[in-house]
């Protein structure tokens, strides 16, 4: 068996730390957290903390290019691919060894990971963004004809979103999003932030649109999460039956108490709010998106706040976009300042598990479970705000393989 040894070990459950200890593991399955034993084979990651390998549920491996240029299509398919692939390993390689992918990936990036052939984390998608016409994720220029939107669908790589705007074409584009290997859907139901035609206050689909997404998941055993920042959209997505909301920037103690009344959970994503207050130059973004930034991430943490205490579900994801996508890990350190350290690494195991329905096979370093570990050579619950330099995990192993082990060069 291999067993990976550190200073202490964070199992995700939100137990204390327990030192002396190893995770063992045979094959792709943890065998047990206890003592090393005769005859394994040691991977010592001497002053580590040992987590579970993270998870991050809001990711856009689709959108891995300059979105400017690739939005005018001025990118090959050849250098979409390229970006994607490159941005799919380095997620794994800092830490996340599971992802949700909340709009633009279908089946084909998911069959080339699950070969082996490109490295990343176990991967589940929601096909192409359900959205109306002229809401968000419909990225262009009001000069163009709507049609022209399908022109930049590449099936079997990536669809940023399909539009529709009757229950009947919410139906059959959901129906179509199954088929290209969604596990679960994605509909914008407000305006985001990133938009160029639409308001942060607006709200986009009408509720029987969004049911009639609902009823499709349902009939899956699937769900409907939706894209919502402010309260009269969330309030119609809960309505409609949708059974989890992306960003909640708005979200009100009331708001709170339903949602966790109906169980429905939350997926906050601070890091992109940070990254592009800090670094909008280099998001190549139209310059009227800039001030649709301001006070986004203060109300966001204000409703994570409220979420967490009125006992809503609360995960974590980055939401990032474009070319640069490392130090995922930000979302932990930002999220650490609002709910603590535990709670933070919580969100990004154990509880993002559940959201996105892996709970029983990852999130947590318990026997039956994905043998996904990673060492990070710093104590989260010191230093929480180092998760934010991804330079500092020190092993990944996914489903037993190691991915990466800085140690292992420096023998
Ligand atoms: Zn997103």
């Amino acid at each position: 068996m291999i067993a990976v040894r550190g200073a202490q070990i964070i199992d995700g459950t939100g137990r204390d730390p327990v030192r002396d200890a190893a995770v063992r593991f045979d094959g792709d399955r943890i065998a047990e957290i206890g003592p090393v034993r005769p005859g394994d084979e040691v991977i010592d990651m001497e002053g580590c903390t040992i987590l579970p390998g993270l998870i991050d549920a809001h990711v856009h491996f689709g959108l891995a290019s300059p979105i400017d240029p690739m939005m005018a299509k001025e990118l090959s398919i050849a250098e979409r691919a390229a970006d994607m692939f490159r941005v799919c390993r380095d997620t794994l390689h800092q830490g996340f060894t599971t992802v949700r992918d909340t709009g633009g990936i279908d089946w084909g990036l998911l069959k080339a990971v699950d070969s082996g052939q490109i490295p990343g984390p176990r991967i589940l998608c929601c096909g192409a963004i359900l959205a109306q016409t002229g809401g968000h994720a419909h990225y262009t220029s009001p000069n163009e004809c709507v049609h022209e939107w399908r022109s930049r669908e590449l099936p079997g790589l990536t669809t940023l979103s399909v539009l529709c705007d009757s229950p009947d074409q919410v139906r059959a584009a959901a129906r179509d999003n199954y088929r290209r290997g969604a596990s679960f859907l994605k509909m914008n139901i407000t305006g985001g932030v990133i938009s160029l035609t639409d308001s942060l206050d607006d709200t986009q689909f009408t509720v029987p649109e969004i049911e009639a997404a609902v009823i499709e998941a349902q009939a899956r055993r699937s769900y409907v999460t939706v894209h919502a920042h402010n309260t009269q959209g969330i309030r119609n997505g809960i309505a409609a039956g949708a059974r989890c909301v992306e960003h909640g920037t708005d979200i009100d103690e009331e708001l709170a108490e339903e949602m966790a009344a109906l169980g429905v959970h939350l997926v906050p994503t601070l890091a992109v709010m940070h990254i592009h207050a800090r670094d909008f130059e280099d998001m190549s973004l139209h310059d009227e998106v800039r001030a649709r930034f301001s006070g986004v991430e203060e109300k966001m943490a204000r409703a994570i706040k409220v979420a967490t205490d009125a006992g809503v579900l609360v995960g974590s994801g980055t939401d990032y976009v474009g070319p640069k996508q490392d130090n995922r890990g930000l979302e932990i350190a930002l999220r650490a300042e609002i709910v603590g350290p535990m709670k933070a690494i919580m969100a990004a195991t154990s509880v993002n598990a559940e959201i996105i329905g892996l709970a029983d096979q990852v999130g947590t370093l318990e026997p039956g479970k994905f043998a996904d570990v990673v060492a990070v050579d710093f104590d989260p619950l010191a230093e929480p705000g180092l998760f934010a330099d991804s330079g500092r995990t020190a092993l990944v192993v996914k489903g037993g393989d190691v991915v990466r082990n800085d140690r292992a060069g420096a023998r």
